[in-house]
């Protein structure tokens, strides 16, 4: 089955219609870019697959299960993994303990006072690999507080990993961070992909940045999915241009 498939996925609030109708099929192992300027309902999107907000029209399955029934906490355990738009660290403690929080919290469950200092270890370990693959080794010791935008974003992706999900949500990764990040910021979100073989859906105003990395791109306009194919049949597609020249994104 599919990583994720939305059938008939809609939002309605207040009788504005946010999210109409997307239809999307994201098979294991695929990283999709979703595009489409600022309140197309690409959070929303991210929302309704997390289980943050309840569709009012359709379904959300993952690995080919409706999970409806199930909170965020149980999609998370199921390997579902996120960012979001805004920051979620503890800028006063250290990048170590921001990713070790993560990483006991999924272990927590099944953890018991005598395998504490056990599971500890195990967690100080994950946190540790988890800051090397995005290449923030050496600021192990410093509050996340004072990374630079650009650190932040990394350290983010380290937390993220520190659950070993299996399916990724990225909400604008490289949102607030100066042009001279975006290099490495594209090559941490590429490797993640490649040697994790996990399955990511990427949200990212950078477009170029999306048309290099991703397999296929799903493009998002007033609450709709408009296409969702390759970069190259994506980006030659007139509804799609039309889309974007007419609002200026
Ligand atoms: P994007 O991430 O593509 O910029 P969003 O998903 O954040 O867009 O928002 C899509 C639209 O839905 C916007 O017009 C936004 O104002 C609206 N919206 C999002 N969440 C809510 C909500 N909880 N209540 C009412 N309107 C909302
Ligand atoms: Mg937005
Ligand atoms: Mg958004």
């Amino acid at each position: 089955p599919p990583a994720v498939a939305t059938r008939g996925l809609g939002l309605t609030i207040g009788g504005a219609r946010i999210l109409v109708d997307v239809d999307l099929t994201v098979p294991a192992g695929e990283m999709l870019g979703v595009i489409g300027p600022n309140g197309a309902g690409k959070t929303t999107l991210f929302n309704l697959i997390s289980g943050v907000l309840r569709p009012t029209a359709g379904t959300v399955e993952l690995d080919g299960e409706d999970v409806a029934g199930l909170s965020i906490t149980r999609r998370a355990r199921r390997g579902l993994g996120r960012t979001f738009q805004t920051s979620s660290l503890f800028p006063q403690l250290d990048l170590v303990e921001n990713v070790r929080l993560a990483s006991q919290a999924k272990e927590g469950a099944a953890m018991s006072v005598l395998a504490f200092p056990l599971a500890s270890d195990r967690a100080t370990v994950t946190a540790r690999d988890c800051l090397a693959q995005v290449g923030l080794s050496h600021l192990e010791t410093v509050a996340a507080g004072n990374l630079s935008h650009g650190d932040k974003r990394k350290l983010e992706i380290a937390v993220l990993l520190a659950t070993d999900p299996s399916v990724i949500l990225l909400d604008e990764p490289m949102a607030g961070v100066g042009s001279g990040d975006v290099p490495g910021l594209t090559e941490i979100i590429r490797r993640m992909h490649r040697e994790r073989g996990c399955t990511v859906l990427l949200v990212e105003h950078h477009i170029e940045v999306v048309l290099g990395l991703v397999d296929r791109v799903a493009v998002m306009h007033h609450g709709r999915l408009l296409a969702c194919d390759t970069p190259e049949v994506v980006m030659a597609d007139a509804t799609v241009q039309s889309a974007y020249l007419g609002e200026g994104a």
